[in-house]
């Protein structure tokens, strides 16, 4: 039979927004009996798979165990949750137990939807489509791009929201250097077509990006949404973002895919996500606290909280101390000044060796960690991505030490 619990803090979600709250938590030593409600054993390192499409890293250096990560007295519920309600505090889970809370941080990331892109699923198991987006096909990025010869090569950014919207650029400028190196550049086209019509959102990067596309001779075509692909003719779909209007069919021989992303099922058919504008669909909270608009018990981080930032790891490092404050000043009873600031980062790899570090908060200002001029490609910033990143991540920020 199945037994119902009660915990006065529950995390729902163990990625990189649960668990690095989970580890905050504890460190404070101020709140009690906190459980995690995670299914998966592994946990991923997503910044990495870019350079795992690259070849420079395997998808198991990406991987650690989940339970190395779940801080000493944390209950960790290894459990999938089917239903959740803020006005209820409860969550409903796939074992068929009902677990209730005090407090509930949601931290469940985005699902990939590939259903959202006619004949994306099929047009997976081809040998000449993959995707960095994915565990399942990231390692088969670098086996397609090194298998190339000649023909045209598509990038694809979906319909936004996409987490770490540089993504599916970065991929692209390292198909060039692969290219390249193999000595096949000249027999191929490079083609980036976007839903959204600028390279990238903050106008001082872009301005670096558009140089380095025309340096690369890639040819890029905005506001045009990719709605299906024929896999068995090599064609992909566009339809244009603003009026829908189909465009002419495009052939390709190579095709790097990026699904559009949702928030998962549960969240969408909850009471927690907004229902006006850019928040329909995901976690209602206030930009600033993080903190639910209309349960003030609840709170979310991460990429499925409606804040209008970049959904990146890096936004997290920022978000996760504002709602441990928070919710600890709101367990005394008093009040907390913390507040998000819209921080997010983006280390743009424009080629091997070279990274531009965007750095921006709410409404594009520009955020720069370090002294030097950020709107530059730098050989320092891929250091950091490759090398200090990565460690920053898996022995400070998932420790809730950064
Ligand atoms: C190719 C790629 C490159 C990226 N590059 C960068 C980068 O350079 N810099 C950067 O900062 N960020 C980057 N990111 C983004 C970053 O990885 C994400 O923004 C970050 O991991 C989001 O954390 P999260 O906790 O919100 O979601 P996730 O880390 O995805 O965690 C969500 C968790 O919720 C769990 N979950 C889902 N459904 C349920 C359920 N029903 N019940 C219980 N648990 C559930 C999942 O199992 C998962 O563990 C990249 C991502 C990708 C894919």
């Amino acid at each position: 039979m199945a037994q119902n619990s009660h915990h006065k803090i529950i995390i729902v979600g163990g990625g990189t927004a649960g668990i690095t709250m989970a580890a905050r938590l504890a460190r404070s030593g101020l709140a009690s009996d906190v459980a995690i409600i995670e299914p998966s054993d592994d946990h991923y390192y997503q910044p990495l798979w870019t350079l795992v499409g690259a070849g420079l890293f395997k998808l198991s250096d990406t991987r650690k165990n989940t339970k190395d990560y779940i801080p000493p007295g944390v209950t960790w519920i290894k459990d999938s949750v089917t239903a959740a309600s803020g006005e209820k505090k409860s969550i409903a889970l796939k074992s068929g137990q009902t677990v209730t809370c005090d407090w509930m941080i949601v931290a469940s990331g985005v699902e990939l939807n590939w259903d959202g892109i006619k004949g994306a699923k099929e047009a997976m198991s081809a040998p000449n489509v993959s995707s960095i987006y994915s565990k399942d096909y990231v390692e088969k990025t670098f086996t397609m791009l090194g298998g190339v010869t000649s023909g045209n090569l598509l990038f694809v950014f979906p319909q936004p929201p996409v987490k770490c919207a540089g993504a599916p650029q970065k991929i692209m400028y390292l198909a060039d250097e692969i290219l390249r190196r193999n000595g096949v550049r000249e027999a191929c086209e490079i083609h980036y077509r976007s839903a959204p019509g600028l390279i990238f959102g903050v106008p001082v990067f872009a301005e670096v990006l558009s140089k380095v596309v025309k340096r690369k001779n890639i040819h890029t075509h905005f506001n045009q949404k990719i709605i299906e692909v024929r896999s068995a003719e090599n064609k992909a779909i566009f339809a244009d973002t603003a009026t829908g209007l189909l465009l002419p069919e495009v052939t390709y021989d190579y095709l790097h895919l990026v699904p559009p992303m949702k928030p998962h099922g549960f969240i969408l058919a909850s009471d927690l996500c907004g229902t006006e504008g850019a928040s329909v669909g995901w976690v209602d909270v206030d930009p600033f606290t993080l903190r639910h608009k209309r349960f003030p018990h609840v709170f979310s981080l991460g990429d499925v909280c409606s804040a209008p930032t970049a959904k990146t790891g890096a936004a997290i490092r920022m978000q996760a101390p504002v709602v441990v404050s928070q919710l600890l000043a709101a367990l005394k009873g008093t009040g907390s000044d913390a507040k998000y600031d819209g921080y997010a980062s983006c280390p743009l790899v424009t080629g091997f060796g070279k990274v531009v570090l965007a750095e921006f908060g709410y409404d594009g200002k520009l955020m720069p960690t370090f002294p030097m001029n950020a709107a530059k490609e730098s050989r320092l910033m891929w250091w950091l991505k490759t090398i200090i990143l990565p460690r920053l991540y898996w022995n400070f920020m998932l420790r809730g030490r950064a």
